[in-house]
């Protein structure tokens, strides 16, 4: 009887290594480092078809890629990706933070895009190899990391548009600074009630490489205006979607004297940050009794909710003063403060009182966020040593 194979599944014991014979020299001070810009040595890929499946993981020096012009993803954007960090902790071991949440996000993108999907715990197996081969390049100062870029494009060389019969994943990494070198800054955010970033039945709560490239000419035009990041308001009803890049969280006092801590609910017009998942356990472990954990500076009567926001509303808090914060969460910045809101020719202006660039809320998270991912504070599993 004939039988047909069955596709080959990601598997990290195949990997192949082909180390660079001309390693780069790594920058000697990570302070001054880009985002984005300086790479490791190594990039990890993987090719995957329709008939064979995946094909042996390789690493392999940093270098072009080479794709026949007739690829889908330089015409219909069948591209995905993710962003997350390994940080050194005190002992000299490198660790990862929560990176399950980002393979379970880069699947369902995936099962989205009709690309394949794959073994989330194999692809960390193998991020953890590109990072011991590229260990030199981790920066150790306090605050720096690794970024790691894991990202699948659809190779079919086809210009017919159809699923992807051949996907390439690869990992690329860089070494970045401490985000807030010289000290965190508040930002100013303009309300955008003409260009929208994601929509109902949309693709916005999905990393797709669609999704970012038309942000670029209404984040040009905010920062024209004197503002530095786009708040995304969708509707009539100007209901607050995120901050750029970032998921939007606030502060507000109640009539009974708790603090609300609030957060747009996850939906197809909010990424589903793995910032934001962290922020609200930690919130809701400080605000349960029998959970040791606090967030220094921050009341117990902490209220959690998900629910929607809108411009009116934080415009109204702002002005009767029950507003206490805003800011935004993610992993390249941790969190980031708003200081002001450019909304229908008015600015909003938005509560900052830490003293170190933050409110106090934002400040605690950043703090207990930070000390989680370099390993001086265990929470749940949330570190993962590579
Ligand atoms: C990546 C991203 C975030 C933040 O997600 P994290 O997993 O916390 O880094 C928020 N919003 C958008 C639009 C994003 O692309």
């Amino acid at each position: 009887m004939l039988s047909i194979p069955s596709p080959n599944a990601l598997d990290a014991s195949r990997l192949i290594v082909e180390p660079t014979p001309t390693p780069k020299p790594v920058p000697s001070d990570s302070s001054t480092l880009v985002f984005g810009q300086t790479f490791t040595d190594h990039m990890l890929t993987v090719r995957w078809n329709v008939s064979t499946g995946w094909d042996a993981p390789v690493i392999k020096p940093y270098a072009p890629l080479m794709l026949d012009p007739a690829s889908t993803v330089l015409h219909y954007a069948p591209t995905l990706f993710e962003g997350m960090k390994a940080y050194k902790d005190k002992q000299g071991r490198t660790r990862l933070f929560r990176p399950d949440l980002n393979m379970a996000r880069m699947n369902r993108g995936a099962a989205r895009m009709a690309f394949p999907t794959f073994d989330g715990s194999e692809l960390v197996s193998l991020i953890k190899e590109l990072l011991r081969i590229d260990d030199r390049w981790m920066p150790t100062d306090p605050g720096c990391s690794m970024y790691i870029r894991p990202t699948m494009i659809g190779t079919r060389a086809s210009l017919g548009v159809g699923p992807s019969t051949e996907v390439l994943l690869f990992v690329i990494m860089c070494p970045v600074a401490k985000y807030y070198s010289s000290g965190a800054k508040p930002v100013s955010l303009l309300a955008s009630t003409k260009d929208v970033r994601a929509f109902p039945g949309g693709t916005g709560s999905y990393k797709f490489g669609l999704n970012y490239a038309a942000c670029v000419a209404p984040q040009m035009e905010a920062a024209q205006k004197g503002y530095q990041q786009v708040l995304w308001v969708l509707g009539d009803d100007h209901e607050c979607t995120e901050v750029g890049m970032m998921n939007l969280v606030g502060g507000k006092k109640r009539e009974d004297g708790s603090v609300e801590l609030f957060t747009p609910p996850l939906s197809d017009i909010i990424l589903p940050g793995v910032t934001r998942n962290s922020v609200l356990a930690l919130a809701r472990a400080h605000a349960d009794p029998s959970n040791p954990f606090t967030l220094e500076g921050v009341p117990s009567n902490l209220v959690v909710s998900e629910r929607k926001v809108t411009m009116p509303e934080l415009r109204d808090a702002a002005r009767d003063g029950t507003l206490l914060e805003v800011f935004g969460t993610g992993t390249a910045a941790v969190v980031t403060s708003v200081e002001r809101i450019g909304y229908e020719g008015e600015d909003v202006k938005v509560p900052v009182e830490g003293g170190n660039g933050f409110g106090p809320i934002a400040g605690a998270f950043y703090e207990a966020l930070q000390a989680i991912q370099y390993g001086d504070l265990e929470f749940a599993d949330w570190s993962v040593v590579v």
